[in-house]
């Protein structure tokens, strides 16, 4: 098999140097339990740059992949089904399942009603539970509500816009490129969208946030996510979901430090949460089933950056943390 090793420690942005593809013979008999997989579709997500960092030089990447069964000795995992599971940057993987594993290690592959297989990693996977949770247990949107969601036109962030919107609230979107916004406006329906590199923010939410903003589903964290709390409502809800902004920051000893408004969050009540999409484990299928009926429904639209080949892989995650996707970033192995 092949996998994609870490062989350099990161300095800001990844490099395509500081990945390795490594060969590796797997035994040609299975034991007792164990499956032989093969991957079909690499994810490729912002928290692997940072917990690149708890690997060792050589290691494989780590992340979720949507996988066929070609040989099993466990039943309850036969020969041709899927699964999707944290295999990491690897072509072919021999596991054992076992009962306790939960959704972040394996699980198998969701009713997709005809949708595509890589959904699963995406709106049908752990970016759509993130944004599902995210925005209806964290920012509690009611209608009318005034909501804000950076990173906008990424996986999650156009999920929680999306849904937004179905819960009846005015949704502002910021991103990263003028086809972004258009994209988000036009396509999306976001209520208004935002170049975050060219416009004026404490201007723009003035503007178009008179009143304040009820919710922010924070994906950047930095000085972006110090504007929009000084533009919140009192009783105002942040998610806080991510923080991308700050995760190529050269000297990692030191997190990059922002100017933090204590006075507005308590005079106004404030609620900052932060959230893992694994909280939501117990009630996985209850997000992704909504959302891909949602899809079905013509409710959510869904965007996905592919790039084709396994060895191909460092490029999509170095295109995706430079902001090259729209929708879920994927590698077609
Ligand atoms: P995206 O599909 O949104 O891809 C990352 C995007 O981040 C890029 O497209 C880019 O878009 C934007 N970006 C990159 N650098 C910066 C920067 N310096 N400032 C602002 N935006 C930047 O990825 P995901 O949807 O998978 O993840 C979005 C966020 O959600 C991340 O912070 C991630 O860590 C977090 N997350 C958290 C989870 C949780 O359980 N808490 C689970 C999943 C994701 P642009 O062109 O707009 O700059």
């Amino acid at each position: 098999t092949r996998k994609i090793v870490l062989s350099n420690r990161f300095n800001g942005l990844p490099k395509p140097e500081d990945f390795a593809i490594k060969e590796e013979e797997l035994p040609d008999v299975l034991k007792d339990g164990e499956i032989l997989c093969q991957a079909e579709w690499i994810s490729v997500d912002p928290y692997m740059r940072m917990r690149a960092s708890t690997l060792n030089l050589g290691d494989a990447m780590i992340g979720m992949q949507v996988a066929r069964v070609l040989k099993s000795r466990c039943p309850e995992y036969p020969e041709g089904s899927q699964v999707v599971a944290n295999f990491g940057w690897v072509e072919r993987t021999i596991f054992k399942p076992e009962r306790d594993h939960g959704v972040e290690t394996i699980y198998k592959m969701p009713e997709m009603k005809g949708l595509p297989d890589s959904y699963a990693l995406g709106t049908v996977g752990r970016p759509g539970n993130t944004a599902y949770f995210g925005c209806l247990r964290v920012c509690k949107p009611k209608e009318k509500d005034t909501i804000v969601v950076s990173a906008a036109a990424g996986a999650v962030g156009s999920l929680v816009g999306q849904i937004a919107k179905i819960q009846g609230c005015t949704v502002l979107g910021f991103a990263g490129s003028d086809n972004k916004v258009k994209w988000l406006q036009e396509k999306l329906k976001f209520d208004h969208a935002f170049n975050y590199k060219t416009a004026n923010l404490p201007d723009v939410l003035a503007q178009y946030a008179s009143n304040g903003v009820d919710a922010y589903f924070d994906n950047v964290g930095g000085e972006f996510t110090y504007h929009v709390m000084k533009h919140m409502k009192p009783f105002g809800r942040v998610a806080l979901c991510g923080a991308i902004s700050t995760y190529n920051s050269t000297d990692s000893s030191k997190p990059a430090l922002v100017p933090f408004d204590y006075g507005s969050m308590i005079y106004k009540n404030i609620t900052m949460e932060g959230l893992h999409v694994l909280r939501w484990r117990d009630e996985w299928y209850t997000g992704i089933n909504q959302l891909r009926d949602w899809i079905l429904e013509g409710k959510i639209i869904v965007e996905e950056t592919i790039t084709e080949g396994f060895q191909n892989t460092p490029e999509a995650f170095i295109n995706m943390l430079k902001g090259e996707n729209v929708g879920k970033a994927v590698v077609k192995v």
